[in-house]
C-alpha cells in the first residue's frame, strides 16, 4: 500500500515553526516513501477559526517549498480537504456509531456540567462524563425510544457522545515512543458531534484519516493522549484493520530547555517563532524568519535537526539529502531545545554557499526597502563581497552602510597610529594609479597596486590600513581590491582625497 500522509493544522493563528516541523517530517516522509503529502484544514472548532490563518498555511508551505500533493487548492480524489465542507461525511459516521449502540445522545446543558465540574473538583478529584455515571445523567441511554424522538423534533441542542467501555487497555506501537496503553478507565465518553452540529477534533481528524486513507500519522506529541479516543473510534467503527501507524514528535523547547517553546518567547528574547511575519489589523504582530533574513533551506536544514538525526554528523543537509536520509526511526523521543544561534548558523552557512544568483531576488528587495537602487552588476558584485559577513540577508544593507554612502567616522586611533610625514604623498600616487587602472576590475585592481607597491617599497602595513580607512572608515572588512572594484573609479579616488584632506586640515 502507499504511503500517505497529512499535516493537518487548525487555522486558528499563526503557525508555530513546531508546525512547521510537523509539515516537514510529513514531506520527507512522504518524498522517501514514494507517497502522497496531503495538507488537510481541519476548521471545525468555529470559535476558534481565525480569518487569514488558512492563507498563511499555505503561503508558509509555500515559501518553504514543502508543496503538497493534494490540498484544496489542489485537489486530489479524497477531497474536500477541508473539515468544515465535509460535515455530511461525519454525520454518517455519527449515525452508524449510534445505530450500533456505540455512541449516544446527550443533551445535558453546559451549566449543568460545569455544576457537576465544580463538584467533583471541589473534593478534589476531576469530572468524567463516562461510564460511572452516564446512567444518571440526560443523554439517550435513559429515556425512551418515543422520548428521544420528540426531544430530537423539538429541536432541542444536543451533542453525541462516544460510548467508551470500562476496564479496556488500549495499546499501540508508536514509532517514536515505542508500545503506549491507556485505561479506559480513564478516558471520558468524548464529545464527538458538538451543539452547532460541527464534530469534534477527534471524530472529524479519524473520519479524514480513515476516508483520506493514511497511513502514518506523523504528529506532535501533544495528540498523544487524544491517540487513545481515536484508536476507541477506529474500532467502535469496525474499523480497526484501517488504523494507521503513529509517530508523535517530541517537543520543541524553550531555549532554556524548560518547557515547551511559546510564540511568547520569541517576543521575551527577540526571535521569529512563525515561518513568515504574521500581521494583526494591517500590523505586524510577529516577525517571520522570512521577514527576518532567513533562506528557506536554511530555516528547514535547522527545523530537520529539532528532533530527528541522519546517520553521520553532516549538518549541513540540502532538501534532497534530508529525503534520502529520512526516516521515523531516527527521530528522538526527548525534547529538542530551540537555539537562536545555531538557527544564525545554518543561515550564514547558507548565504556563504549559495549561488549568487539565487540571493539576487532577496538581496535586491532588502536594498529598494532601504531605497537604495543598483543595477544588478552591481548587487552580484555586493553580494560576492559581502557574503562572507552577512548572517541574515538585512546584513546585505546593515553591514554595508559604508558602501552606499560618505563615510562620517574615521577609526581616529588606528588612524593617527598609522599616519606618517609620507602618507600623503603615499596616497596621492595611490590617487593617480587608481585612476589610471583598466580594467577596472578586483584582480587587475590588486595586481597594479602590487606592482606600484613593490616598485616604491611601500609596505603592506603602511598602505592597506590607510586605504581601508579611508574606503571604509575602519580597518576591517571584506577583500581590499574587491572593494575598490565595488565602489569605482571615481568614489574610491574621492574617498582617498577626503581623508588626504581631513588629516592635511588636521595637521595645519
Ligand atoms: N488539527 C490538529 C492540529 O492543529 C491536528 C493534529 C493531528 O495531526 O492529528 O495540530
Amino acid at each position: 500500500m502507499s504511503v500517505r500522509v497529512r499535516f493537518a493544522p487548525s487555522p486558528t493563528g499563526a503557525l508555530h515553526i513546531g508546525g512547521i516541523r510537523t509539515a516537514l517530517y510529513n514531506f520527507l516522509f512522504a518524498k522517501k516513501m514514494g507517497g502522497t503529502f496531503i495538507l488537510r484544514i481541519e476548521d471545525t472548532d468555529r470559535g476558534r477559526h481565525v480569518s487569514g490563518a488558512e492563507a498563511y498555511i499555505t503561503d508558509s508551505l509555500e515559501w518553504l517549498g514543502l508543496t503538497p500533493n493534494e490540498s484544496s487548492t489542489n485537489p486530489g480524489a479524497f477531497g474536500p480537504y477541508r473539515q468544515s465542507e465535509r460535515l455530511d461525511i461525519y454525520r454518517t459516521y455519527a449515525d452508524r456509531l449510534i445505530s450500533s449502540g456505540r455512541a449516544y445522545y446527550a443533551f445535558d446543558k453546559p451549566e449543568q456540567l460545569d455544576v457537576l465540574r465544580k463538584e467533583a473538583e471541589g473534593k478534589g478529584g476531576a469530572f468524567l462524563y463516562g461510564a460511572l455515571n452516564r446512567d444518571s445523567l440526560d443523554n439517550s441511554l435513559n429515556i425512551t425510544e418515543d422520548e428521544l424522538h420528540s426531544r430530537l423534533e423539538t429541536g432541542e441542542t444536543y451533542t453525541i457522545r462516544l460510548k467508551v467501555m470500562p476496564d479496556d487497555i488500549i495499546s499501540f506501537e508508536d514509532i517514536v515512543r515505542g508500545e503506549v496503553s491507556f485505561n479506559s478507565n480513564d478516558l471520558d465518553d468524548k464529545i464527538l458531534i458538538k451543539a452547532d452540529g460541527f464534530p469534534t477534533y477527534h471524530m472529524a481528524n479519524v473520519i479524514d484519516d480513515y476516508s483520506m486513507q493514511i497511513t502514518h500519522v506523523i504528529r506532535g506529541e501533544e495528540w498523544l493522549s487524544s491517540t487513545a479516543h481515536h484508536l476507541l473510534l477506529y474500532h467502535a467503527l469496525g474499523l480497526e484493520n484501517s488504523i494507521p501507524r503513529f509517530a508523535h514528535l517530541p517537543l520543541i523547547l524553550k531555549p532554556s530547555g524548560n518547557g515547551k517553546l511559546s510564540k511568547r518567547d520569541g517576543q521575551k528574547f527577540g526571535f521569529p517563532v512563525f515561518p513568515i511575519s504574521w500581521y494583526e489589523d494591517g500590523k505586524e504582530s510577529f516577525e517571520g524568519f522570512r521577514e527576518a533574513g532567513f533562506l528557506p533551506q536554511a530555516l528547514l536544514n535547522f527545523l530537520v535537526l529539532l528532533g530527528w538525526h541522519p546517520e553521520g554528523d553532516q549538518e549541513i543537509l540540502t532538501i534532497d539529502n534530508m529525503i534520502a536520509q529520512f526516516s521515523l526511526e531516527r527521530i528522538g523521543k526527548s525534547g529538542a531545545r530551540f537555539d537562536y544561534d545555531k538557527a544564525k548558523w545554518f543561515n550564514h552557512q547558507y548565504i556563504v554557499h549559495s549561488p549568487t544568483d539565487a540571493l539576487l531576488p532577496e538581496v535586491s528587495a532588502e536594498l529598494s526597502k532601504h531605497g537604495i537602487q543598483l543595477t544588478q552588476k552591481q548587487v552580484v558584485d555586493l553580494i560576492e563581497l559581502m557574503k562572507e559577513r552577512c548572517t541574515v540577508i538585512g546584513d546585505f544593507h546593515q553591514q554595508c552602510g559604508y558602501l552606499f554612502a560618505p563615510i562620517q567616522d574615521f577609526d581616529e586611533i588606528m588612524l593617527n597610529k598609522k599616519w606618517t610625514d609620507h602618507s600623503e604623498a603615499m596616497m596621492t600616487t595611490v590617487i593617480e594609479l587608481i585612476d589610471s587602472i583598466l580594467p577596472f576590475e578586483a584582480s587587475e585592481i590588486e595586481a597594479q597596486i602590487k606592482s606600484h607597491m613593490e616598485m616604491n617599497a611601500i609596505s603592506p602595513g603602511n598602505l592597506f590600513p590607510l586605504l581601508r580607512i579611508a574606503l571604509t572608515g575602519t580597518t576591517k572588512g571584506p577583500d581590499l581590491f574587491k572593494t575598490i572594484a565595488f565602489l569605482g573609479k571615481e568614489e574610491s579616488s574621492s574617498r582617498i582625497n577626503h581623508l588626504i584632506t581631513i588629516k592635511t586640515i588636521a595637521n595645519e
